[in-house]
């Protein structure tokens, strides 16, 4: 499908910000943006679910950063939380099934949502990379090729 990647990220944010209330504050922010051919419903569970995570593993008051940057070739998703953190012996088996954090306690999951997020990015042929400290926060960089649509062949809206 030919998707506006700033209208699509904007409406999920708008979303999930409404579902996740005043206590979290999710600030979206994107350069160099196109239209795209990319698949609705695997970005859609690709960054629902990185999201989600960002609410859900950080405190309350917490600010999620979420940012797109396109090129030609390549569109990179950021979510930057400042949660909990993953700690370093965890990371190895963060995309794994049923695989939950030491620090995770009681916030309540099955440990299937990463899975599914890798998944639907390979399906995509693309990457994703984590980068996190316990107690300061966690970052994911998903990168995913996009096919720009020519400006003349776009339709009118
Ligand atoms: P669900 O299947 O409902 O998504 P889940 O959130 O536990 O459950 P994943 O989304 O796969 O499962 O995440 C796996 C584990 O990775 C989590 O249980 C948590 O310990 C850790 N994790 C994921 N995202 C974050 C984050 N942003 N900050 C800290 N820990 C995280
Ligand atoms: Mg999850």
């Amino acid at each position: 499908t030919v998707l506006d990647l700033v209208d699509f990220c904007q409406v999920l944010v708008e979303e999930l910000q409404l579902s996740a209330g005043d206590s979290y504050n999710l600030n979206f922010v994107c350069r160099g943006c196109y239209e795209a051919y990319l698949d609705e419903n695997l970005l859609q569970h690709i960054l629902t679910n990185l999201l989600s995570n960002a609410i859900k593993y950080s405190p309350q008051g917490g600010n999620i950063q979420f940012d797109l940057f396109c090129n030609g070739e390549t569109a990179t998703f950021r979510i930057q939380d400042c949660g909990i953190g993953i700690p370093e012996a965890d990371k190895a088996k963060l995309f794994t099934s049923f695989y939950r954090c030491s620090n995770t306690g009681k916030l309540p999951g099955t440990g299937l949502g990463l899975v599914i997020v890798k998944d639907a990015v390979e399906l995509h042929g693309g990457t994703i990379t984590v980068d996190s400290t316990v107690g300061v926060g966690t970052t994911f960089t998903v990168k995913l090729p996009i096919n720009l649509i020519n400006k003349s062949d776009r339709p009118a809206r």
